[in-house]
């Protein structure tokens, strides 16, 4: 998709909030740190729409952005960061919970997860939870930039394994060198019927 325009517009805790669901919707999602924001970006080509974060588990928002009067994208608050306090990670599950009950127009939800880390235990909630809520995810996998050509082939087939999926539906990303923006952008498309 050509963008002409990726907007903020505003960050939400509750429903009540949110903007109209007046557009197909997708979801990022994924553990602090792992590059949901350098993803978003390079999905957009924009520097910095979205702040590559210095203090992971910080934001604690639900954040809506405007893409070319079409589509929203919507920056989920990252999660499993140790350091954050425990009343905002018990805050966490409730307001995604809230999220994904409210928005009918929700299609996607891209799953982000570190290709050298793999998946971890809340990243398979989340991922398992999505369906129940209408909401298909797109497996993506981060940082591939730093794995060798070799092991990123292994880690694509052990990692569908492990979901049980076709290699094809596993999404090898790096926001260095761009690999996987087309395919992340296909999913996206074929799922919201852009
Ligand atoms: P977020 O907390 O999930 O939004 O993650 P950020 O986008 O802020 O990225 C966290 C750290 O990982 C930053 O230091 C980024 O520069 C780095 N990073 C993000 N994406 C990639 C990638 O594809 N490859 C590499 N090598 N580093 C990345």
């Amino acid at each position: 998709m050509k963008i002409t325009k990726a907007e903020f517009i505003k960050s939400a805790t509750q429903p009540e909030h949110f903007p109209p669901a007046d557009k197909p919707e997708v979801a990022f999602a994924g553990r602090s740190n792992v590059g949901k924001s350098s993803l978003i970006n390079t999905l957009l080509n924009r520097k910095k729409l979205v702040k590559v974060s210095g203090r992971p588990g910080h934001t604690q928002l639900v954040n809506f952005f405007n893409i070319n009067d079409q589509l929203y994208f919507v920056d989920l608050p990252g999660y499993g960061f140790a350091k954050v306090p425990k009343e905002v990670k018990d805050a966490w599950g409730p307001m995604i919970e809230g999220y994904l009950a409210n928005r009918p127009n929700l299609t996607a939800m891209v799953c982000i997860m570190d290709v050298r880390r793999g998946v971890q235990e809340d990243d398979f909630e989340l991922i398992h939870a999505a369906p129940h809520f209408g909401v298909q995810p797109i497996l993506v996998f981060t940082k591939a930039d730093k794995l060798n050509k070799q092991k990123k082939k292994q880690r694509r087939i052990d990692i569908a394994n492990e979901f049980g999926v076709h290699k094809d539906d596993i999404i090898l990303f790096s926001s260095l060198n761009r690999t996987g923006v087309d395919r992340v952008w296909r999913r996206i498309e074929e799922l919201t019927g852009l």
